[in-house]
């Protein structure tokens, strides 16, 4: 795509005069200071992962131009949070919050509504206001990622005394990551879980706090999650109810030691008696963090190079080429690797790797990898670093698997079953032979449920190759509904059809947040669509996709 040019005329908000809008930013300019507002005018840069635009998804499946913002606000206070949400509520302006906007695979910094003005609260609300290390807690602002979290505790000497818990890639914020119910891989990996207290602004520009904030002069906002009454936190997480300001997040005591493992298991099929082994030693907690089950595809790519060093030819490559890349490798010639960490001094962990070893070793032919045979650069050691609260990049090298690679994800949730992950695994394979694409598969167990997550790579800058991947995922959702699967997060272009999925009782859920929606926010102007919610001044009036 030319660099330099706007293929389409920079975007308005839906319902307003060109010059009306532009009246409008100049007035939020007044109260922010004009230089924290900026309109989206200039060409649309990718850039790349910690250089990531907040004008658009820089992964975008879709026609870069369809996930766009008009403007990019930057507030630096509550107050000019609350000043951006009564200016949005007087123009009747849709503005979409971001923290730091990495939310790559799921939409980046981009609005679910063309031509919203995005409000960066990252950019300048970005201050650690609490580290407490007797109660292992934290209260965070929107920009504080999980790099500056753990930079944080290292310049306070607090990095041996506890942890952070990081996603797989750590340039996100503690709080975009958590709103939206991502997840890690010490033993605080729920991130959702592990928060306690939200300070939010809500669409009505009033300000409340949850939990024990609520009671002024207490001293347990963050290690009491619930406070008294409704436990109002869940609304404001996968939703468009209020922006939040503040967090606070419990951190991980130092366990003592920590040792990583990794096993391989020969078979595709192996899949699913390894699932009925792993079910009881994770939800007896003998396998402490979440899991990791990845395939051999991923495995390979996740090594950096393109598919093209491997393959030419039309469809996926073929099984064959893989085994013979992955004979160099660690994984050798098997199909799964299992990434986990054992947390504890070397008698805990022992009894626990002695038990897990012996299980494992029930399906023939799994084999333990020794980690000290493992070279400094091997993926393992990304996964050794994520376990024990370390952000890391390495996982993104599997994006160079397409040329201008970007990335988007299937995610259904099952039990921790092996029919469910070879009925999963086969709806995946059969959906991405249709359409000619590698199939990434890997199985995240959180504690009684598992997560496959498929991440399509694909080249965004060839029209036909976005469509199949956009034609996969529809497909996937669809089917996997029928047998009763769901999503636990999606990107933006698929928020309408997977809510849709979640249709029990004459989607009497959904008919509860639009409820929601036009009480909280009776104008609409918070990121109408979010996870399928529209508030009444949109609905039904061909916003879905
Ligand atoms: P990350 O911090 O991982 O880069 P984002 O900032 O992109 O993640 O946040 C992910 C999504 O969560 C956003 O698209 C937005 O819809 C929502 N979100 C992020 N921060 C907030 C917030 N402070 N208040 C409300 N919603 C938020």
């Amino acid at each position: 795509k030319p660099q330099n040019e706007r293929q389409r005329l920079p975007v308005v908000p839906q319902g307003i005069e060109r010059d009306d809008f532009v009246k409008a930013l100049g007035e939020l300019g007044e109260q922010l200071g004009a230089e924290h507002v900026e309109v989206n005018d200039k060409p649309l840069r990718d850039g790349w992962y910690m250089e990531h635009p907040n004008t658009h998804d820089m992964m975008t499946i879709l026609d870069e131009e369809e996930f766009v913002a008009s403007a990019i606000v930057y507030p630096g206070s509550t107050e000019e949070v609350q000043q951006v949400v009564n200016w949005a509520n007087k123009h009747r302006i849709p503005v979409f919050p971001i923290s730091m906007g990495r939310n790559l695979g799921y939409g980046g910094a981009a609005p679910r509504v063309r031509g919203s003005v995005t409000v960066d609260l990252g950019r300048r609300m970005n201050k650690i206001l609490d580290i407490n290390a007797e109660d292992y807690t934290c209260l965070v602002e929107p920009g504080v990622t999980f790099y500056a979290l753990y930079e944080a505790l290292k310049e306070r000497g607090l990095d041996e005394h506890m942890w952070i818990d990081t996603p797989d890639i750590g340039g996100g914020s503690v709080i975009g990551n958590t709103v939206d119910r991502g997840v890690g891989y010490t033993p605080y990996g729920d991130h959702w879980a592990c928060h306690s207290g939200l300070e939010v602004v809500l669409p009505t520009g009033e300000l409340i706090r949850t939990g024990m904030g609520a009671l002024p002069g207490n001293n347990t906002w963050q290690t009491f999650p619930y406070g008294f009454g409704p436990y109002s936190d869940g609304i404001f997480s996968q939703s468009n109810f209020g922006i939040v300001i503040k967090m606070g997040m419990t951190l991980m005591p130092n366990p003592g030691g920590h040792e990583s493992f990794m096993y391989t298991f020969p078979n595709e099929e192996d899949l699913a008696p390894l699932m009925e082994i792993i079910r009881p030693l994770r939800i007896s907690n003998i396998l402490e963090n979440a899991a990791q089950v990845r395939h051999v595809t991923q495995h390979i790519a996740v090594r950096g190079l393109p598919r093209s060093t491997f393959y030419s030819g039309p469809g996926p490559v073929p099984a064959s080429t893989i085994h013979a890349a992955a004979a160099q490798t660690p994984v050798g010639d098997h199909t799964w690797a299992y990434y986990g960490m054992a947390y504890g001094p070397p008698h805990i962990r022992s009894h626990k790797l002695t038990l897990i070893d012996s299980e494992f070793k029930r399906i023939p032919g799994a084999k333990r990898i020794d980690p000290s045979t493992l070279p400094a650069d091997e993926y393992f050691w990304s996964r050794d670093r994520i376990a024990r609260g370390v952000p890391d990049i390495h996982e993104l090298r599997w994006v160079n698997w397409a040329s201008n690679g970007a990335h988007i994800a299937f995610s259904p949730v099952s039990p921790i079953r092996g029919r469910d992950a070879s009925k999963l695994f086969a709806l995946g394979r059969r959906l991405h032979d249709r359409y000619g694409l590698d199939f990434f598969p890997a199985f995240i167990v959180g504690l009684r449920e598992m997560h496959l997550i498929v991440e399509i790579v694909f080249d965004r800058a060839d029209p036909e190759r976005k469509a199949a991947a956009l034609s996969c995922l529809r497909d996937l959702v669809e089917e996997a509904a029928r047998e009763g699967y769901g999503e636990y997060r999606t990107h933006l272009v698929l928020m309408d059809q997977v809510a849709g999925t979640y249709a029990w009782n004459d989607g009497a859920l959904m008919k509860f947040n639009q409820r929601l929606k036009d009480a909280l926010d009776p104008n609409g102007i918070l990121a109408p669509g979010r996870c399928g919610i529209w508030p009444k001044r949109y609905r039904g009036r061909g916003w879905e996709m």
